[in-house]
């Protein structure tokens, strides 16, 4: 195009294109230039049409060898007990359950989507209170086929330097009292606690939710202010430690609130709770995100070896922001024998988890049957199965926490012995 609008005599000089390699002249061309300017014009389009052949041909010959490909061989669901470590509940405060939600948050497009994705509305929620909600996800979890349990997740707020939790800062804050006492009445929930290590009383805070049966502690040190590498929180290290109580924590970019400081989410900040001998489990394999230069995963990913108490897990890793990094976990060899399975629920029932999004990974047929599936776990599990992650991966989340999941079980014993009226779903 540009050179049919080129004037001649104009300085301007048009665009390169593949069928001119340089800008006409000023003058009246000769007869040899004329013939030798339609050569050239041959000659590129001979070249253009070679190219676009090549291309064409290599993105065929690649999409027939790589298609429907899973990341890795597909293998049948293990026989062990398969447990969810990561889904979350959240609430506005209704039923007095003390959760709360920031404004900012409330007022954001996101909260309406986590509602949806929740099966929630504000008017449920308010009329049947927070505790409602948990009554939900169990209720999801025991029709699931594929899963036994899930680990439900608390959130602990900001605490602010005289040790005062800051709710005006907190966007999202789900106490562990009342999760406990929830979860308790469901055996197919766990109870993930979350202590903010800068509270004054957080090491009695600990043992209270591993009396109550925490099978894990949750941070988001990005959202929730968190230095993991800060050396006043090694009695908190110690004493998860004691409790023998796995510390999940966020790593990498956190997009699903208001605000975050992301650099507080770098695995190299975990380098001293893994010292002190912790098992820590990096939450969605640091995906997203650069820190001094450098891919947050590479860093995660270069820590394995030095630290054989470091996990990871993969949920969140099927989302739409996240492609490609379900098959990073999958096929780098640093992450093999360190990955659990997580769903983050609920995000696993948002627009942003499609067997469509793997077009070159699923048959379509696949991609249908994945996609009729209705239970958020079971639909969540056969598009990860049908993409490769492994039966072990679904079977360490209960290797990982087996040294809690007894202590789990006593505690929901001894809350139903206490008030057999609790016992909801048996
Ligand atoms: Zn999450």
């Amino acid at each position: 195009m540009n050179e049919h609008r080129f004037k001649q005599g104009s300085s301007k000089a048009p665009r390169m294109s593949f069928f001119r390699r340089n800008p006409p002249q000023a003058d009246q061309p000769s007869e040899k230039e004329v013939s030798s300017k339609f050569a050239r014009k041959r000659w590129g389009r001979w070249w253009a049409l070679s190219l676009v052949t090549v291309l064409a041909s290599v993105f065929c010959l690649s999409s027939v060898l790589t298609a429907h490909r899973p990341y890795r061989p597909t293998a049948p669901l293990p026989a062990a007990r398969l447990i969810d470590l990561h889904a979350h509940t959240a609430g506005i405060g209704a039923g007095g359950s003390g959760c709360r939600i920031s404004k900012d948050l409330e007022n954001s497009w996101k909260f309406s989507i986590y509602l949806k994705a929740f099966g929630a509305t504000r008017q449920t929620l308010s009329q049947n209170g927070d505790a409602w909600l948990v009554g939900q996800i169990a209720a999801q979890v025991a029709q699931s086929t594929s899963i036994h349990q899930a680990v439900v997740l608390a959130m602990d707020g900001v605490v602010d330097e005289h040790g005062q939790l800051d709710l005006e800062s907190t966007e999202v804050y789900v106490p562990n009292e009342f999760l406990a006492h929830e979860v308790a009445q469901y055996p197919q929930l766990l109870f993930g606690a979350s202590i903010n290590p800068y509270r004054p009383d957080a090491l009695a805070r600990m043992d209270a939710c591993a009396a109550q049966g925490a099978v894990l502690v949750k941070w988001i040190p990005s959202i929730m202010r968190i230095n993991p590498a800060d050396e006043r929180l090694i009695p908190f290290y110690e004493h998860l430690k004691r409790h023998q109580l796995p510390l999940l924590t966020h790593t990498g970019q956190e997009r699903s609130f208001t605000h975050a400081q992301d650099e507080l989410c770098d695995p190299e900040r975990l380098r001293l709770p893994l010292r002190l001998g912790v098992t820590v489990i990096a939450a969605h394999i640091a995906s997203t995100g650069n820190l001094d230069g450098e891919r947050q995963t590479d860093r995660l990913a270069r820590m394995m070896a030095e630290f054989p108490n470091l996990y990871s897990e993969i949920s969140s890793l099927t989302q739409a922001n996240k492609l490609g990094y379900l098959g990073e976990a999958l096929t780098r060899k640093e992450f093999d024998g360190r990955l659990c399975y997580g769903s983050d629920f609920p995000l696993i029932n948002t627009a942003l988890v499609s067997p469509w999004l793997f077009g070159n990974r699923l048959t379509a047929a696949q991609a249908v049957r994945i996609d009729s599936v209705t239970n958020a776990w079971d639909r969540d599990i056969a598009l990860k199965q049908a993409l490769g992650v492994p039966p072990e991966v679904f079977s360490r989340t209960a290797t990982l926490l087996a040294p809690r999941l007894a202590a789990a079980a006593a505690s929901k014993q001894l809350s139903r012995s206490a008030d057999p009226r609790r016992a909801k779903s048996e």
